[in-house]
């Protein structure tokens, strides 16, 4: 199961996505979310928001249709700047983009439980966070002078918070990059080194496609799935701050783990922007088509394996292209229609850069240049980044092509040119072929 998050795409309805600055007359405006967990049965929420006192303040009930059951006591202030609400945790509906009962704790996004302000984007937002009779709180936000910080405009994309019982384990991920795991004691029969030596390796693995590991900061919620084996599901939530929700099987091997390819694809993810205008296939497509090139360089994916996969899976995406236009592409093509797409584009590189660049070069040039799962991009911006650091012009020539009208594409003929050639139980190389030592490069690394 890819992991498609329907929140996200309801997200693209929602307007100023880059809200403007206020005008340089006005200070900008902040606003301070004092929260409060007690209670270990219901995992209650008490929050007090305030804004500065430049003007009145208006705040949206938090909770969307289904979770009007967990809120309880929403009084706006009598100075027409604060309100105060308690939200109850565990009367949320389950679901991964509401709610996840997990033992003696709770998951669920910052967008569900924080009530937001009628103000501008640009707005401050502070929290601090207590929790008394032995709970714990964890957020992927970002910690300064013992608060935790964010935006406004970040509040509709609001990452994971966890609430409740729960163990944190803090994992280097190279340089001062740090990946902070939250478990859920005696549920998986894997022990937590093997979790952990996985998740350090994977984000090795990730560090040398991007150049280093995407986000100083990683929230991971490693939660375990009743009777199920393997790794189950995963999705990353940015706003604010890069958060991963990974479901993986009770019963799970290592060998399952590094199997998998859920936890390299999300933390791909980890490495872009929020692309926004109908970009879910430049998203998708970076993660479907980087995923098993960077297993394959680990070691975990044999690279005959990966060329079966692209030959056999990448012919689902090809009317993304050639009929729909990736601009108009849903599901299941966003996947595979983006992941021709970055092959396409990881071949033109090469070739016009005569192997000086290639498509990392350009993910990297974008994540360097701020583009991580925390903030949003216009899709423009992306493709204008990526196609001035390779100096090719691929992405720009490829988007007018495939983008917001459809073209023809000849997949045998490039799959002739690389030299892979489908078989009944795999592939056979051809290494005559003329686009052979392309072939090679892309899953030699650099
Ligand atoms: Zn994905």
């Amino acid at each position: 199961m890819r992991s498609f998050s329907l929140s996200a795409l309801a997200a693209l309805a929602l307007p100023a996505l880059f809200s403007a600055a206020p005008a340089a007359a006005q200070p900008a405006r902040s606003c301070h979310y004092d929260i409060r967990l007690h209670d270990p049965a219901a995992l209650i929420l008490d929050v007090t928001a305030r804004c500065d006192d430049t003007g009145p303040v208006a705040f949206d009930r938090p909770g969307e249709a289904g979770m009007a059951a967990a809120l309880e006591r929403f009084e706006p202030g009598a100075d027409g700047r604060s309100v105060q609400y308690r939200f109850r945790l565990g009367d949320l509906a389950a679901s991964p983009e509401v709610a996840q009962r997990i033992g003696p704790a709770v998951i669920s996004p910052l967008s569900v439980w924080l009530s937001p302000p009628d103000l501008p984007g640009s707005t401050a937002v502070t929290l601090s966070v207590t929790a008394g009779d032995g709970l714990d709180i964890a957020t992927g936000l970002p910690q300064r002078d013992g608060l935790l910080r964010m935006t406004a405009a970040d509040l509709p994309y609001g990452g994971f918070a966890v609430f409740g019982r729960f163990t944190r384990r803090l994992l280097p991920a190279g340089g001062d990059a740090k990946i902070e795991l939250v478990g859920f004691p005696g549920r998986l029969q894997l022990d937590d080194a093997t979790i952990d030596t996985w998740v350090t390796d994977s984000a090795k693995a990730v560090s040398q496609y991007y150049g280093h590991f995407p986000l100083r900061h990683t929230l991971i919620l490693a939660t375990p799935v009743r009777g199920r084996a393997g790794i189950q599901f995963g999705q990353v939530r940015g706003g604010g701050g890069g958060t991963m929700l990974l479901q993986i099987g009770e019963q799970a091997t290592r060998a399952q783990l590094y199997d998998g390819w859920i936890l390299v694809h999300e933390m791909i993810h980890l490495g872009a922007p929020f692309v926004t205008g109908r970009s879910f296939w430049l998203m998708e497509g970076m993660a479907t088509y980087g995923e098993p090139v960077i297993r394959a360089r680990a070691g975990w994916y044999p690279v005959p394996q990966m060329w079966h996969e692209f030959a056999s899976q990448m012919p689902r995406g090809v009317d993304a292209l050639t009929i729909q236009s990736l601009d108009a592409v849903t599901r299941r093509g966003i996947y595979w229609g983006g992941a021709i797409f970055m092959l396409l584009a990881d071949i033109d590189i090469r070739e016009r850069s005569h192997s000086r660049a290639s498509l990392e070069t350009c993910f990297r040039a974008v994540l360097n240049d701020g583009g991580n799962t925390t903030v949003r991009w216009p899709r423009a911006e992306f493709l204008r980044v990526c196609d001035a650091a390779t100096g090719t012009g691929t992405m720009a020539r490829l988007a007018a092509r495939y983008v917001t009208q459809a073209a023809p594409l000849d997949l045998n003929a490039l799959w002739r040119d690389l030299g892979v050639k489908l078989t009944a139980d795999g592939v056979q190389f051809d290494d005559a072929a003329p686009k052979a030592a392309l072939r090679r490069a892309i899953t030699a690394g650099s």
